[in-house]
């Protein structure tokens, strides 16, 4: 059978304002329960709603760094609807006059470049958020600490054909969100989630065959999100194989994914726009976005991670694979950059980046904002092996005490007496030692096994504890054993 897979994505991205969208309640992740709140974001009567004016600026900020046409006039709508988490019977949103409209964002594929199209960019309040007790007591608690909180939200069209584009998508997305610095983007927290609406084309008697659209939630991590759509797709293939069963026939159908079971669960049948009773929002004004405004917000969209990496590729010479992990994050390539400044191999210094930072963060569990070693630090311990005082092994160990403790690395050489041996007459001593004690293995060089060599070095740096300047070592080694 034919088939091909669509799916758009709406994705929910949680700003970093300090305060919420229409109130001066704090906005931050957790707190104790109900202590967030006010008039306002609880929806009690007379209470009247402010717009927060930094949620506009980040709104034009994402939508110009998504190539979006940004509004003159944005305006808000309620979108009604009655949820245990939501005390007004209504969400704030944006229907008819969104702030940002027709943008796109270009993904790699397998087959190259692909420009994702965006239909639009509002804004709108987060709801509260229901606690449901496992305690086998049935009890349910609401915490509306969250309420009001401003998210964009990003509309795609059904432009990706696959869950790995899907993913790269809104991985993107998040990418971009991040290096505006307008979110942290942690889908565990869920300040990004995604919903996507996925469903297939079937090509079957020389027509398309539309399965009914699934709107699938609850994906909060980017596995989660390829393992629900593979899971849909199955779905999908087998309803049409047993029901036949059209969009026209049932619409869209809300369904949430459990982690646990990689199942995806109905939630919702035939939910349609008329549903939520969409309106003006009759206690605000609609907001004009000024060209001033908008030119502002465009100077400091700044550069974006696909020029970045481009221009790592050209300017610094690194390979396509280092560049995209270095430019993946602006605090990591903002880091890498000031390590190369001024250090004339920076391939060197972005693999000893990606690999030895990396993996110090990796395994520390911290993020490179949270990372305290000064970058002039990496770029004087390239130095330091350079001018072949120690060697890179030795610098490895250098480095794991640097990260730790702060010092510099010509303080961390001195105190721990690391510096490589190259002075030839102490070298000497310690060859004439590694032959003597291992008699069979220069037997072995000398009646032609080459690799005893490879043994014989590897006891000059076992008893110099690294220190040995192998190029040195090895040639002296060579000398006496009648080599060269
Ligand atoms: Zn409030």
């Amino acid at each position: 059978m034919k088939y091909e897979v669509v799916i758009g994505c709406e994705v929910h991205v949680q700003l970093l304002t300090k305060t919420k969208a229409f109130c001066s309640c704090e906005n931050r992740f957790g707190g104790i329960p109900n202590t967030r709140v006010c008039p306002v974001c609880l929806g009690l009567p007379g209470a009247l709603p402010v717009v927060n004016q930094k949620m506009i600026e980040d709104a034009v900020l994402a939508g110009l760094a998504l190539n979006c046409k940004v509004a003159s006039v944005t305006g808000f709508d309620r979108k009604n609807y009655m949820y245990p988490d939501l005390p007004k019977g209504y969400q704030i949103s944006q229907y008819d006059m969104p702030v940002c409209t027709g943008g796109k964002l270009d993904i790699e594929t397998g087959d190259g470049k692909k420009s994702i199209r965006i239909i639009r960019l509002h804004m709108e309040e987060d709801a509260g958020k229901n606690l449901h007790l496992e305690d086998g007591s049935g009890l349910s608690y609401v915490d509306f600490n969250r309420c009001g909180t401003p998210l964009l939200e990003i509309v795609s069209e059904p432009d990706m054909r696959s869950p790995l584009e899907a993913v790269s998508y809104v991985q993107g997305i998040r990418e971009i969100m991040k290096y505006l610095g307008i979110s942290d983007c942690n889908m565990e927290e869920g300040s990004l989630r995604c919903d996507a609406n996925i469903n297939l084309w079937i090509y079957e008697d020389d027509k398309r065959y539309e399965t009914p659209i699934s709107e699938v939630k609850n994906m909060n991590s980017f596995k989660a999100m390829r393992n629900a759509l593979k899971y849909e797709i199955k779905r999908q293939l087998a309803e049409w194989g047993e029901k036949r069963l059209t969009l026209t026939d049932t619409g869209k159908v809300t369904r949430g994914y459990n982690d646990r079971t990689g199942e995806t669960v109905v939630q919702r049948e035939k939910e349609e726009e008329a549903d939520y009773r969409y309106f003006p929002e009759p206690d605000l004004k609609p907001v004009v976005i000024t060209k001033d405004l908008e030119a502002e917000m465009g100077k400091r969209v700044g550069e974006l991670p696909a020029a970045k990496r481009k221009r790592f590729v050209s300017q610094y010479g690194l390979k396509k694979g280092a560049a995209s992990v270095l430019a993946a994050s602006k605090a990591l390539s903002d880091y890498f950059e000031a390590a190369a400044k001024g250090y004339r191999e920076p391939v060197k210094i972005a693999s000893w980046i990606i690999t030895e930072v990396g993996g110090y963060l990796n395994t520390e569990g911290l993020t490179i904002e949270e990372f305290s070693l000064p970058p002039e630090n990496i770029t004087k311990l390239m130095e330091i092996v350079d001018s072949g005082i120690i060697s890179s092994k030795i610098a490895k160990k250098v480095f794991a005490r640097m990260a730790g403790s702060g010092e510099s690395p010509d303080t961390i050489v001195k105190k721990l007496k690391l510096n490589q041996i190259t002075d030839r007459d102490k070298l000497e001593g310690f060859v004439a030692e590694v032959m003597k004690e291992n008699p069979q293995s220069v037997a072995d060089f000398r009646k032609g096994k080459d690799h005893a060599i490879k043994f014989l070095m590897g006891r000059i740096m076992k008893l110099t504890k690294g220190r040995a300047n192998p190029q040195v070592a090895a040639a002296i080694l060579r000398e006496k054993l009648g080599d060269g």
